[in-house]
């Protein structure tokens, strides 16, 4: 893996106004950078602002403050031309590939338009060898390009949806969700999909997903969110072997373990309550509502975003 940083997302803020004053506060602050090459997973439940993040990375959502720094370039600043460079450069593979797909389209179809919106090849018969090849890539065939996305499997129209996303030769690819409406036994096999494409195609991921069962596998980094926040960012294997943040350990808990005899042992930290409104956040850190090891300081300061060691970062009093 190579240290060149190709995003940087910088106290990246995004809100919204939903009237009557009150602003929902679904990013809140976070900063990362992801490295040429490398899998970073973002961890949270729906509704920490997972997703969001990742829109607004795309350049879907405007941001509120902060800044997206692609390849040194500000993408909420970008000119049209880079626009158009950015958007070849950055594409996204969405939770529900039945939803993403357009029923009435063939995969030959689906696949070629941002091919032809990009008037990358010439020729009808390029685009549709350029199809074909795309669809090899992702483990489909010839074959399926005249099909229609309802006579797929849930795992073969995320492989189309992938195929569709690779179309324009991308570096880095946002997966949101990729995986999680897909049966256990169909999840792995993308998942090792995507680490091929990403060793045959030296491509860069973002990795959303809402626990950490599968991430551990893809990401080389993982950034866990609660509530438009960032509270814990390190390596995959130092978050499994020793999680700081009283959330990571909480969401690392409930990851079943194969065999019954440790799963039957082990102990679950449960959570309690709902995940509260980012319209309301609590004060302080905002997981104290829910934090088994809460202390009062909890309520009265916001922890600071630490380097507890070398990459392991944590918002967290006990850690402060
Ligand atoms: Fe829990 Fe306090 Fe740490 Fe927040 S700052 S995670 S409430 S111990």
């Amino acid at each position: 893996m190579t240290e060149k940083v190709l995003l940087s997302v910088q106290d990246l803020k995004r809100h919204f106004e939903i009237g009557q004053g009150e602003t929902l506060k679904a990013v809140d602050g976070v900063s990362f950078d992801i490295v040429k090459g490398e899998t970073f997973g973002l961890v949270g439940e729906s509704g920490c602002g997972k997703s969001t993040a990742g829109r607004t990375i795309l350049g879907l959502y405007n941001k509120t403050d902060g800044n997206v720094l692609f390849e040194e370039k500000n993408v909420h600043k970008m000119s049209d031309r880079e626009r158009r460079e950015y958007l070849k450069k950055v594409q996204m593979i969405f939770q529900d590939p039945y939803a993403s797909l357009n029923p009435r389209s063939t995969v030959l179809e689906i696949i070629a338009e941002p091919i032809e919106v990009h008037k990358l090849y010439k020729s009808k018969e390029e685009v549709k060898s350029r199809v074909y090849e795309l669809l090899e890539d992702v483990g489909l065939n010839r074959d399926h390009a005249n099909r229609y996305p309802h006579e797929f499997s849930g795992g073969q129209r995320q492989r189309i949806g992938i195929a569709r996303a690779l179309a324009l030769d991308p570096e880095f690819i946002i997966a949101d969700e990729p995986i999680s409406a897909l049966d256990v036994s169909v999840q792995a096999q993308v998942v090792k999909l995507l680490q091929r494409l990403q060793k045959e195609k030296g491509l860069t991921y973002l990795f959303i997903a809402h626990d950490l069962s599968m991430v551990k596998y893809i990401s080389d980094r993982i950034g866990v969110m609660y509530l438009g926040h960032m509270v814990e960012l390190t390596t995959s294997n130092q978050l499994y072997d020793n999680p700081l943040h009283p959330y990571t350990q909480a969401l690392l808990s409930a990851i079943p373990i194969p065999d019954p005899d440790i799963e039957e042992s082990r102990e679950r930290i449960l959570l309690e309550g709902e995940l509260p409104s980012p319209i309301k956040p609590p004060s302080g850190c905002v997981f104290r509502t829910r934090c088994p090891q809460a202390m009062s300081i909890c309520a009265e300061k916001k922890p600071v975003w630490k380097e507890q060691e070398a990459g392991h970062f944590v918002a967290c009093h006990l850690f402060n």
